[in-house]
């Protein structure tokens, strides 16, 4: 699946995938402008990938026309990634990383985000007594 966009009737990109399993074109304004951009999941030997185009950047009054097609080639993407597990915990609910318990069953718990694991804080007291008992 393919989308051709068009601004003011100009082809600014076509984004999509052959093997795309989800597909987005958005339209974002914020105070400094608006912009377009566009994501596909999709499949590629097995792996679960996430394409993203660079943002096309709109003026006040500009016209945004999408189209969809089945076929063709699509732009040059500006960033590639493989789906693992930093990106599916966005879906999850926090845990810690270190003992998979939910923060409901834990005294308190550091949220992990995608750079970073969770960890509850009795997984963090259990490192510090190791790392004391390393030092004696
Ligand atoms: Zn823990």
């Amino acid at each position: 699946m393919l989308f051709d966009v068009f601004v003011n009737g100009t082809l600014v990109g076509s984004f999509g995938h052959p093997q795309t399993e989800h597909l987005s074109v958005s339209v974002s304004g914020t105070r400094e402008g608006s912009y377009l951009f566009s994501g596909v999941v999709c499949r590629e030997e097995g792996k679960q990938l996430h394409y993203s185009w660079p943002d096309v950047t709109l003026s006040e009054s500009d016209e945004v026309r999408i189209v969809r097609r089945d076929t063709g080639t699509a732009s040059p993407p500006s960033k590639r990634y493989e789906m693992g597990r930093a990106e599916r915990k966005a879906w999850e609910q926090n845990v810690c990383e270190f003992c998979q318990r939910n923060e409901t069953q834990v005294p308190s718990l550091i949220a992990g985000d995608r750079k970073r694991p969770g960890i509850c804080s009795e997984c963090v007291e259990l490192c510090v007594e190791i790392l004391k008992g390393k030092q004696e």
